[in-house]
């Protein structure tokens, strides 16, 4: 069955899964969709025995119907390799009454790793098959995570190059070695003497300028994008939910056909979202629970039906859902209007004009799949303590809300079914956070925080940061924010 991919704002507006990934974002300003789901026989007795990599190629070949198998296994294999420390890719494991699905073993040590390494190939191989012979250039501004990841993702994949620009001083010490020390000679990282919002404003401008695209064009070359609402980083994480029920039918935990909770740290409602088509195709889960930190815009949707970005924003101890603006909720609205684009494209006319929207009555019947919980500061050092406390476990922040909510959703329910936390970040991501919840006044410096908290709980640091300390430093090009497209020019040698 061949699935093609339409927009959320308009049905007639289709694509095939290559041109999808190509093009990331439909003209009209919506998120493609599989226009049907596929039918897939999910067999978890079989699935149990089988691979990452094999579960991946089960699920990508069922969504991405115009790539050739082969096409498929040779991105899968290129992205899940040796790069993972764990040759399981994504492990489950139990701790304090609860299952773990460890995301973060990749290049990274956290979750965008799963789809990041991915993309380019799916990328490529798009751009191979729909005949576009251009070199595709990744022009992004970073305060952190995306960017590193995307670095690792894209860096010496052929017919591909990157840019990274970041703020100096904006990202911290392990983020900025991180990104400076990347390998790989189609590989950028610019350090931009201004803030986040002041590089991002920029990057924005230049791609969308009409100079600059002609430029690019007249030397083979075309911007493109790989932030999240590209289905191409969506339909990759539907792969490890069905890889972790099946792991857990494997390690007699669940039966078949049981139901299994899941609690999702959710930032732009990207991994949570795979979690609801994971559910859609035949995964037996239950509550997809929304964990939010203090920017809990989620929280209240999910209490009240009013969707109000006009709030204060927070800086917290979990960053990455340090978000107000979910650009995947835009797919769930969808859904809940019964896949109306006309009444999705009002919704989201409306939040661009007044900030919020409230959907209807019956629209809320379509959305018990979902519950909503956040924490606050304390209750995410808490989580941390506590599941260190209980099981000898170290979680990050990050996960440490969503194992909060978790809780939360149980005193609730009068029968805990079986629960999955879905672990986004390793806590040597975030050292001192975890060091301060744990024994309290950390290091100030990262490094000698990481050093402290493996000796103190007995667990391993990660190569990802252990040999970070000694790599050579690959990247020290700066620029001020007026002078970004000159230095895009001369990187990318345009003439
Ligand atoms: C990006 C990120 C999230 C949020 O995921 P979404 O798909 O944006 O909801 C949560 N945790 C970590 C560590 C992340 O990097």
């Amino acid at each position: 069955m061949a699935i093609n991919y339409c927009s959320t704002r308009d049905a007639s507006e289709k694509k095939s899964a290559s041109q999808a990934i190509l093009q990331g974002l439909s003209k009209d300003g919506g998120l493609f969709v599989p226009e049907q789901l596929p039918a897939i026989k999910l067999d978890f007795h079989a699935l149990a025995e089988q691979s990452y990599q094999e579960v991946a190629l089960k699920i990508l070949s069922a969504f991405l119907t115009d790539f050739s198998e082969t096409e498929l296994k040779d991105c899968i294999d290129a992205a899940y390799g040796s790069q993972f420390e764990d040759p399981r890719i994504a492990p489950v494991s139990e701790h304090d009454g609860k299952y773990f699905l460890e995301l973060f073993h990749g290049p990274t040590i956290a979750f965008k790793d799963l789809a990041l390494q991915i993309l380019p190939h799916l990328m490529r191989t798009a751009a191979k098959k729909n005949h576009f012979d251009k070199e595709i250039v990744i022009l992004t501004a970073t305060s952190g995570d995306t960017g590193k990841a995307a670095l690792e993702g894209f860096k010496n994949v052929a017919g591909t190059q990157i840019i990274v620009f970041y703020p100096q001083g904006g990202v911290s010490p392990i983020q900025e070695k991180q990104m400076v020390t990347t390998e790989g000679d189609n590989t950028y990282v610019v350090a931009v003497d201004g803030n986040f919002d002041d590089a991002q404003t920029q990057v924005k401008k230049l791609l969308n300028d009409p100079e600059m695209r002609e430029k690019m064009a007249k030397n083979g070359k075309q911007f493109s994008s790989a932030n999240s609402i590209n289905i191409g980083r969506l339909v990759p994480q539907v792969v490890y939910y069905v890889y972790a029920y099946a792991q857990l039918v494997k390690q007699g935990t669940l039966a078949v056909g049981e139901t299994l909770d899941v609690s999702v740290p959710t930032g732009n409602f990207g991994n949570i979202l795979a979690a609801y088509y994971a559910k859609k195709i035949g995964v037996p889960l239950g509550r997809l629970i929304c964990a939010s930190n203090q920017n809990k815009v989620l929280t209240d949707f999910f209490a009240t039906g009013t969707y109000d970005v006009d709030r204060p924003f927070y800086l917290t101890t979990s960053p990455s859902m340090d978000i107000l603006v979910s650009s995947n909720l835009e797919r769930l609205v969808y859904y809940l209007t019964a896949e109306n684009p006309e009444e999705t494209a009002e919704f989201m006319a409306k939040l661009a004009r007044d900030g919020e929207y409230t959907i209807t009555e019956a629209m809320k019947e379509n959305w018990k799949d979902f519950y909503g919980a956040y924490a606050d500061e304390r209750e995410t050092a808490e989580a941390i303590h506590a599941t260190y406390q209980n099981a000898h476990y170290v979680i990050d922040p990050h996960t440490a809300v969503a194992v909060h909510a978790a809780d939360e959703y149980r005193l609730q329910e009068t029968q805990a079914l079986p629960l999955l936390v879905v672990s986004t970040a390793s806590a040597y991501k975030f050292p001192q956070v975890v060091y301060q919840s744990l024994f309290g006044d950390a290091p100030a410096d990262d490094f000698a925080a990481a050093d402290k908290l493996a000796q103190k709980t007995d667990t391993q640091i990660p190569k990802a940061v252990s040999l970070l300390i000694d790599a050579p430093i690959r990247h020290n090009e700066t620029s001020t924010i007026a002078l970004m497209g000159q230095i895009v020019k001369k990187l990318l040698h345009l003439s």
